[in-house]
């Protein structure tokens, strides 16, 4: 019987390891941390057996096949002993796919993963079209392959899971943007980072889409490089040579598979990014078949992601909008874009290695105050202190509510849209999007 190890026991390889055991491997699942009830129950359930708080060598070295949870990076000691032994290491993705015949719709980017593959699930479930949501985003695609198989997978695609993918075929693939994130887990690299972006065309073929964003510098360049063999449904802001779905005169227009359009105004998600989004979202549903207006009424009824630009509660005639998964430059740069009024914006946490300057220009025409919020703020005193806009120094979310409550005048916005991870002074960029929202709403 062959031998597979899962190494990490949360959603990806509980549910890895479940359906494993269903195809008849000897399974053992390996995870350095403490390991979820709600985990350890589902594998003792199916007679998986499993450790936590630490590795067995032995055990994970006599492997045929290594399944990998994303989560966790190359350079970890345990990986470089089994890389180092030959053994080949899979993600969670890859496993199932290969235990699957059901169309595979996947989602990557720097930005917006999120928002676009719950709009396209959204569509697809109103369109009463039987499918699952997977990756990055809802629950493991294996488990689901296991036990709850569907017609469709809408897969959210991150980098780290697109690193150990190899023959996964993806039927619709979108790509929305590449800009700079996670370089410390690509040796610094962008093209590192980039390669891993663009697998997500591998093994496409001629009967399959390809759906990306047309005005992005780097992925323009990657194209020159590959010989796309799918169906290619480039799509921009505005017309221009190629493109297929774009805004022109105030409609939201695609011309393939089926010309669709519908007004700009009736989209429920507002901002310049979510027009790259809905576009993503209404091309891939269209290529899936679904009925024009039903795609019409998703995509304006929508009613949005939390943490996404996500209106929160006006007070004193001022608007608290929560982007708390804003955690790199390029996201902010939308949000801030997107902005209407005079803005506060709450930068700060966890810098990842940003470059500030290609939001200093927004800032400078957007913002009447910038509240720093983080462990240090120092990097952010030496970026944006000269630009001669009011500054506030905070440490904890309380101060820095507090902070906005009191820079904010009648019609403005206040913005956590922060650029960085919040890992210095929050659990993760759901709690400090959580605290923000609870104390906006009690000021
Ligand atoms: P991801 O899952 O890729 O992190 P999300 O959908 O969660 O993306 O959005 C994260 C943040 O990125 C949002 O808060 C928004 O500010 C910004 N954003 C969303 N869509 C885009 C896009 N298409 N291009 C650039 N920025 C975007």
């Amino acid at each position: 019987m062959s031998k597979i190890v899962i190494l990490g026991a949360g959603e990806s390889g509980a549910g890895a390891a479940v359906l494993a055991k269903k195809e008849g491997f000897e399974v053992f699942v390996s995870d350095m941390s403490k390991i979820h009830d709600k985990y350890k129950k589902l594998m003792d359930d199916h007679q998986i057996c499993w450790e936590e708080g630490q590795h067995s060598e032995e055990k994970i070295l006599d492997a045929d096949e290594v399944i990998k949870s994303p989560g966790i990076p190359d350079t970890a000691p345990m990986i470089q002993k089994i890389k180092a032994r030959g053994i080949h290491i899979i993600s969670e993705i890859e496993f199932a796919g290969r235990y699957t015949h059901s169309k595979m719709i996947c989602i990557t980017g720097s930005n917006g993963k999120t928002t676009t593959t719950s709009l396209i699930y959204h569509i697809f479930k109103k369109a009463g079209y039987d499918a699952g949501l997977a990756g990055n985003i809802g629950n493991s695609l294996a488990l689901q392959v296991a036990e709850d198989p569907h017609e469709y997978y809408i897969i959210e695609l991150s980098s780290f899971q697109l690193d150990n993918m190899y023959d996964f075929r993806a039927n619709i693939a979108i790509l929305l943007n590449i800009t700079p994130d996670h370089l410390d887990r690509y040796d610094f690299k962008m093209q590192n980072y980039v390669d891993a972006k663009m697998r997500i065309i591998q093994n496409q073929t001629p009967q399959d889409a390809f759906i990306y964003w047309n005005d992005d510098p780097i992925i323009k360049k990657e194209l020159e490089k590959y010989n796309i063999k799918a169906i290619q449904y480039p799509f921009s802001e505005l017309k221009e040579n190629g493109t297929i779905g774009y805004i022109e005169e105030g409609q939201y227009k695609i011309e393939k598979p089926e010309p669709f359009n519908m007004e700009q105004e009736s989209l429920s998600l507002t901002g310049k990014h979510n027009i790259y989004n809905s576009l993503a979202a209404g091309i891939a549903t269209n290529i899936a078949g679904i009925q024009k207006d039903v795609i019409r009424q998703a995509l304006s009824d929508f009613p949005g992601v939390e943490h996404r630009l996500e209106k929160v509660c006006t007070v004193r005639g001022v608007q608290y909008i929560n982007d708390s998964k804003a955690t790199n430059v390029d996201a902010c740069w939308y949000a801030l874009e997107s902005m209407k009024t005079k803005t506060i914006l709450i930068v700060g946490g966890k810098d990842k290695g940003n470059d500030y300057d290609p939001i200093k220009p927004l800032i400078r025409e957007k913002c009447a105050g910038l509240v720093y919020l983080g462990a240090d703020n120092q990097k952010l005193h030496d970026n944006f202190d000269s630009l001669g806009i009011p500054v506030r120094d905070t440490h904890s979310m309380k101060e820095c509510v507090q902070a906005c409550y009191e820079m904010a005048e009648p019609g403005m916005t206040v913005l956590l849209s922060p650029c960085c991870a919040s890992f210095d002074l929050f659990k993760n960029m759901e709690d400090r999007g959580e605290q923000f929202k609870e104390l906006a709403r009690n000021l």
